[in-house]
């Protein structure tokens, strides 16, 4: 990543990426710790997506940025169940909806809402005790279960890939995703058409788009270095959600 730090400006690091990524792959510009001035910058070079994982920090850039009313909001943080319906209420897209039971609640709530988001769901294919999300067997069970929540719209699998991968452990785990998603798509009894991969961050983006990627979300390549490093990291899974 270290070419990237000889480019200046967010619009110089906008268009280089750009001429590195097919067009038909879409740019999720991750945003989190970012000031809405250089999100802003990043617009103006063409950034329509941007993703955040924090709420709160969200929505008051939400209200910065008003007035570019084409954005779309993507959340990619971990969801507690007692921020769904913000999610709904302030994203498009969620990326990051990682067990039955958070994709039933946003369910329930989208139809209060009369809402349809699009999701994606997480998983991870490696073992990661720092990461939510479905392992291949414990999705394919569900997919029954999650098959009947109609007010969702269930677009792809996203993925974060646990540190410490070779390059081709990497690459090999972002083609396991892309077929796992083929096989859900073909699944004899509960098919779900799966068309999205949301998968590549700064250091892999690359990999996954080898893999067949459709989205991809970069955030320190476009931005910069976050300073507040405890912002970056996921919380620890745990069951204790509030309800
Ligand atoms: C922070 C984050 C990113 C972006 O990571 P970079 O290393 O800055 O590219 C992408 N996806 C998720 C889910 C993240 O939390």
């Amino acid at each position: 990543m270290s070419d990237w730090s000889v480019l200046s400006s967010v619009a110089e690091r906008v268009a280089h990426l750009r001429n590195l990524v097919p067009p038909s792959v879409r740019t999720i510009a991750v945003s989190k710790t970012v000031p809405s001035s250089l999100m802003r910058e990043a617009y103006a070079a063409g950034i329509r997506d941007f993703g955040e994982s924090r709420l709160q920090e969200a929505i008051l850039k939400q209200q910065e940025l008003a007035d570019l009313s084409d954005i779309a909001w993507h959340f990619i943080g971990h969801l507690q169940s007692n921020k769904a319906k913000q999610a709904l209420q302030h994203f498009q897209w969620i990326h990051s909806v990682d067990s039955l039971a958070i994709a039933q609640r946003l369910d329930l709530l989208a139809a209060e809402l009369q809402v349809s988001p699009q999701i994606c769901l997480q998983v991870k294919l490696k073992p990661d005790p720092n990461k939510f999300g479905w392992t291949a067997p414990e999705l394919l069970e569900q997919l029954p279960l999650l098959q009947p929540l109609q007010h969702l719209r269930i677009q792809g699998l996203m993925t974060i890939l646990p540190l410490g991968l070779s390059p081709a452990e990497q690459l090999e785990t972002f083609q396991s995703v892309r077929d796992l998603a083929q096989t859900i798509r073909q699944h004899p009894d509960t098919p779900l058409p799966l068309t999205e991969l949301s998968m590549g961050m700064s250091s892999d983006y690359a990999l996954a788009v080898r893999a067949g990627t459709t989205m991809i979300r970069p955030g320190r390549i476009l931005f910069g270095e976050r300073k507040e490093i405890a912002l970056s990291q996921p919380a620890q899974p745990s069951d204790s959600d509030p309800a």
